[in-house]
């Protein structure tokens, strides 16, 4: 038996030789990472692919079973500029996305939208996103991880919304350092300090001076350079890049609407201002069969049988410093005040309670179902009481999808203040709700503030508008106005007067 090498070594050198081969085995590792993860390698796309191969094809399902009903809402009707505007871009994400021949970004731009946050967060700010596709002729396609698996249908006709595994910059998307490489807001930041060091930057006419892919970051914490994207003068350079990712999760559509470059094109498509999320959400998300078969056997089971179905949704940010009974305060001093929930009526009512937690249910259970169900005819139920919110997991946002949609088929809707899953769970619906002022350790109100005040129309609330949106710009006709329920939020009004 040959001698192995080691034995030819001292104990230091055999150390030595150790670390030479470890440094030398990284190296070449190193070297294979770059080669097959650079963009520009033949190689790239190879390890990709292989992950990605064990996601499922995706391909529009025409037997969507939610889609006939859930399109069928016999009013607000959307305009015929929308619709025809909807065709162009379905022919357009047929002709471009990832179904097609090729993806090819000389005749094709792309928007990819990367979710953030929970469901309600994310449906709104995919519809922004989708808005904005709309408007600047980009294929809307989505980062969506396996917790976003089967919660919706395709909704463009025959081709898919999914992100394709020959996305070219499928690994850049994936790193922490997507930022502060890509990011638009580090751009015009670099752009500033050069200008200010006397350097020469590139012109924004200048097409060889753009970027093949930039990163627009719009979440919460967004910078001042980064909110510069809602600025006219910056969407010449941007509509240059072909392709953008966009990292939000809130409804950033009153700033478009305050954007002279949109403004026109957005009064054709909406001609009527406080429909605009409803006519979104609509078209964009159907239950997939799954969510569906869900939805419809809870509604079926408890529901459907109710003369009139009254919706609560109860969202309390911080549980541990909120006191149960200051929500409840506020719930039930505003559904008596408002006359809500009518117990001595001869109509049978359902009451379903979308919360986190069970004790609210428990609590309005209490007071008007189980105690008294003979004589008020009131039935109270709960789908789901997840404890608390998770991040990552399909079969929880299969709950909160099947809460939001349930909630939507109220006649009457009670939602909780700053909750983005009460906005689209109103705006489905196509019901103006009675938001609740739910206590808030954070932000707490006057004393003389109501509990709760019935929003005006069925437009969610932009709570991290740039500083420069508001207030509404002069001559821009108060489109835009304040949120019922953030002070410094911002929403369309379509010319209501608004309180704050
Ligand atoms: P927001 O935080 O209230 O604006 O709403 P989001 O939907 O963006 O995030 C909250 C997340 O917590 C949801 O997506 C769910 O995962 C979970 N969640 C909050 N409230 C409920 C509820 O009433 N029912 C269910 N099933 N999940 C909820």
């Amino acid at each position: 038996m040959g001698r192995r090498l080691t034995e030819f070594l001292t104990p230091s050198s055999s150390g030595k030789f150790r670390l030479i081969l470890v440094a030398a085995l990284a190296a070449v590792s190193l070297l294979l990472a770059a080669a097959l993860l650079h963009p520009e390698s033949p190689f790239f796309s190879l390890p990709l692919r292989l992950a990605l191969s064990s996601r499922r094809p995706r391909i529009y399902d025409p037997t969507c079973d939610s889609r006939a009903v859930h399109r069928r809402t016999p009013s607000p009707q959307p305009s015929p500029y929308l619709l025809a505007k909807l065709r162009d871009y379905e022919s357009l994400h047929r002709r471009c996305g990832p179904l097609s021949e090729s993806i090819d970004p000389t005749d094709c731009k792309f928007v990819v939208y990367s979710p953030s946050q929970g469901l309600g967060n994310r449906i709104l700010g995919l519809s922004s996103t989708f808005l904005y596709a709309l408007l600047t002729n980009r294929v809307l396609l989505v980062d969506f991880g396996p917790d976003m698996e089967d919660l919706f249908c395709e909704p463009f006709p025959n081709s898919t919304w999914y992100l394709p595994e020959t996305f070219p910059f499928l690994f850049q998307l994936q790193t922490h350092r997507f930022r502060a490489s890509y990011s638009y807001g580090n751009l015009l930041k670099r752009k500033e300090e050069e200008q200010n060091k006397g350097g020469k930057i590139g012109q924004d006419g200048d097409s060889s001076s753009s970027p093949a892919l930039l990163q627009i970051f719009l979440q919460d914490k967004y910078n001042e350079y980064d909110k510069l994207f809602f600025k006219d003068e910056n969407q010449g350079f941007v509509e240059r890049v072909p392709w953008l990712v966009l990292i939000h999760d809130g409804y950033f559509i009153p700033c478009l609407f305050q954007m002279q470059t949109f403004r026109s094109e957005l009064e054709k498509l909406f001609p009527d201002q406080e429909t605009v999320f409803h006519h979104l959400v609509k078209y964009l998300f159907s239950p997939s069969n799954q969510a569906w078969g869900q939805i419809t056997g809870f509604y079926e089971a408890y529901l459907a049988k109710a003369e009139e179905r009254i919706g609560f949704q109860i969202r309390v940010f911080e549980p541990k410093q909120t006191p149960f009974t200051a929500v409840m305060k506020q719930i039930t001093s505003c559904t008596q005040k408002h006359r809500l929930i009518l117990p001595q009526s001869d109509t049978s009512k359902s009451i379903l309670v979308a919360s986190l937690s069970r004790k609210y249910y428990e609590e309005i259970d209490w007071m008007y179902g189980r105690r008294r169900r003979q004589s008020t005819g009131i039935a109270v139920y709960q789908a789901s009481h997840e404890g608390k919110q998770h991040s990552g997991d399909n079969s929880h946002n299969m709950k909160a999808w099947m809460d939001i949609y349930l909630l939507s088929t109220s006649d009457v809707l009670v939602t909780s203040s700053m909750s983005t899953f009460g906005y689209v769970a109103a705006g489905i619906a196509g019901v103006k709700p009675w938001i609740v002022m739910i206590p808030d350790p954070y932000h707490p109100r006057g004393a003389d503030e109501p509990a709760c005040e019935r929003a005006i129309n069925l437009e969610p609330c932009f709570h991290f508008p740039p500083w420069f949106a508001y207030p509404d710009p002069p001559g821009t006709g108060g489109l835009v106005g304040r949120c019922e329920d953030v002070s410094w939020g911002l929403k369309l009004v379509g010319g209501h007067k608004t309180r704050r």
